[in-house]
């Protein structure tokens, strides 16, 4: 993989690009997309984003996302603008299994492919040119520097500021997290100054639920967590039966992880939701405990170092049960 700054001079003459992200994309994997795909139509480039699958309902209003296209529903034209695409952009994600059913078509494409991405041991084989900065806050930072590293500073507008806005805001968990740098505040500074109005964008995605979400989370924290002092953890565990009571949409779940480490002293926080095709796992912890290579090692995953995930084959009761086998060689560390 090659550096990005060699394919800058790529960015002049109009090209067929594709760009995709990971499969149920986040606030991050959307902005990025988004905020790239509008970069691009400014500079001449015929531009289509394609989702290995839906996302949430609550980044629909994104500008842009009406003309994403949904790999799973549309697979067969998805599957012809790939193959016709010069350029492929993967975005916050570093492992071509992250695109789901996308996988192999995008193995397949020819193209030249760019990896953006902040995610942790990259697949570098696979991409032509990238940038892979695990100190990145976000992906979004990383189109940000793009567009402002490549010279097209003055080509941002108020639509590529919204959508970089708001992956910036929900991968720094609204500029908390450690990840968030000075470089990341001055960016925000810019993007302010292009008009960027983030009020909304904060209702949009943190007050913008149904009454049957917070029930959910209200029986979720009542009856299906389990704090493990010992080991300065937190578990929690959502039945196929509570998704079905509860009428639990994708992006429903999102955030439910982070009140495990509400808690004071827990170190570690892991919820497992009990999907159609597999159980999938989130891990997050505080301070040096590394869940990217605890999710790697036990639950077939990975991300960051206090952000994971992971997925199992198993039972709900079964996977739940290997997590409390393998958390007591974590003890010492989680002291
Ligand atoms: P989340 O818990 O929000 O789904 O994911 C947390 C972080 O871990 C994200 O950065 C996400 O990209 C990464 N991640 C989640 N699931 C997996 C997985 O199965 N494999 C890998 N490699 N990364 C994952
Ligand atoms: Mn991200």
């Amino acid at each position: 993989m090659k550096n990005i700054q060699e394919f800058y001079p790529y960015l002049t003459e109009p090209k067929k690009v594709v760009i995709t992200t990971h499969q149920k994309p986040d606030g991050d994997a959307m902005g990025s997309s988004l905020g790239l795909y509008h970069f691009l139509c400014s500079l001449g480039h015929s531009v289509t984003v394609i989702s290995p699958t839906n996302w949430a309902n609550f980044l629909d209003w994104m500008p842009g996302t009406n003309y994403v296209i949904d790999f799973d529903y549309n697979r067969e034209k998805a599957k012809n603008i790939i193959q016709q695409a010069e350029l492929i952009f993967c975005l916050d994600f570093n492992i071509l299994h992250r695109t789901k059913n996308m996988e192999q078509p995008l193995a397949d494409a020819k193209c030249i492919k760019i990896l953006i991405d902040h995610h942790q041991q990259p697949q570098e084989e696979v991409f032509d040119y990238g940038n892979s900065n695990t100190s990145k806050s976000s992906t979004c930072e990383m189109v940000y520097d793009f567009i402002v590293e490549s010279g097209h500073a003055d080509k941002l507008n108020l639509d590529m500021a919204t959508n970089l806005y708001t992956g910036v805001m929900t991968d720094t968990g609204s500029f908390r997290f450690p990840s968030t740098t000075a470089s990341v505040h001055r960016m925000v500074a810019h993007l302010k100054e292009l008009g960027l109005n983030h009020t909304p964008i904060h209702d949009r995605i943190y007050d913008n639920f149904l009454e049957n979400r917070l029930r959910f989370i209200g029986n979720a924290l009542l009856h299906r967590m389990e704090v493990l002092y010992e080991y300065n953890t937190a578990l929690m565990f959502i039945p196929k039966t509570d998704l079905q009571q509860f009428d639990i949409k994708t992006g429903d779940t999102e955030g439910l992880v982070n009140y495990l480490l509400t808690i004071q002293g827990i170190k570690f926080g892991a919820i497992v939701i009990d999907r159609d095709e597999e159980r999938k796992w989130s891990f997050r912890s505080k301070g040096n405990f590394d869940v990217n290579t605890f999710a790697r090692i036990h639950f077939e995953g990975g991300g960051h170092v206090n952000a994971s995930g992971g997925r199992s084959s198993q039972s709900l009761d079964d996977t739940v049960k290997q997590f409390y086998q393998v958390i007591k060689q974590y003890e010492q560390q989680l002291q």
